[in-house]
């Protein structure tokens, strides 16, 4: 596990804190912290002493969201050379849509879907900022706790692309509002987010940790076995109803859309050619 991006912390017997540590990025999630999250995860599942589990976050803001600091080109040689290979994909290099694809597939898509899976109960406390693919790192854990600062938004469809790589956004709003949200790209209150069920509680923000390891100690105190397969009921009866074939099928529409904003304006994971892309020639 890479210390310096995630800190792993036991704050009560049977608890776990995973604590993203790159504040001075706002937390943004390049694949050094996305695998390092999988790693400390991981950690968390093996040791049996562990029965609830903690998502936090450093600084004033919970997340900015996928890092595009790195471009296409850069992306996927990072995946090539740290990647685990956890999600059975690989040729991240491969030219055109095959290794842009794979790699935000096992970069973005797989390891949502290892923390939506989790057996274990989760927790994720957000502070301040949380957009595009911070969302992910909230909506697959189990219980969200917002501080009273708490924003959320996914300002992707600005970019070309139909919303972020993890799209959950029906489930997690309903779909009337789901489309408001990809449409206009405001910026949602944690007051708003929790009048429509995305976030469980709205707590001040000195109180965020306190409560949200309060509720855990609380969880931590049942039966394991139980809280497992009450997890894997509810989430099951998502599946039943279609979410995770829902969210491929948005994964594949995400992919035409990095395409065609690629032959139409060359554009990839870099934004700083954006306000040109109005503009830009048809390539
Ligand atoms: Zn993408």
């Amino acid at each position: 596990m890479s210390e310096d991006l995630v800190r792993y912390e036991d704050p009560a017997p049977g608890v776990a804190r995973v604590v993203l540590a790159r504040a001075d990025k706002h937390n943004s999630l390049n694949p050094e912290l996305i695998f390092a999250i999988d790693a400390a995860f991981a950690r968390a599942l093996a040791d049996d002493t562990v029965k609830v589990v903690i998502l936090a976050a450093d600084g004033r803001n919970f997340s900015a969201g996928h890092d595009i600091a790195d471009t296409v080109e850069q992306y996927q040689q990072k995946m090539q050379d740290i990647s685990p290979r956890a999600s059975g994909w690989s040729g991240f290099q491969e030219p055109g849509a095959h290794g842009w694809y794979a790699a935000e597939k096992e970069g973005y898509l797989e390891p949502a879907r290892r923390l939506r899976n989790f057996s274990k109960p989760t927790i994720c406390a957000v502070q301040g900022r949380c957009i595009a693919g911070a969302l992910i790192y909230a909506w697959v854990c189990d219980i969200i706790i917002a501080a009273d600062n708490a924003q959320f938004s996914d300002p992707v469809v600005g970019f070309g692309v139909s919303g972020v790589e993890w799209l959950a956004h029906p489930w997690e709003l309903g779909a009337r509002k789901a489309k408001e949200f990809l449409f206009t790209a405001d910026v949602w209150s944690a007051e708003e987010a929790h009048r429509l069920g995305m976030v469980n509680h709205v707590v001040p923000l000195d109180a965020l940790q306190d409560f949200a390891l309060a509720m855990a100690v609380k969880i931590a105190a049942k039966p394991a076995f139980a809280l497992k397969l009450a997890k894997e009921a509810v989430n099951k009866t998502l599946d039943i109803q279609g979410q995770q074939n829902a969210i491929d099928q948005a994964f594949s529409l995400h992919h035409l859309c990095h395409q065609q904003n690629f032959r139409m304006f060359g554009y990839g994971m870099d934004t700083s050619n954006l306000p040109a892309m109005a503009s830009a020639p048809r390539k």
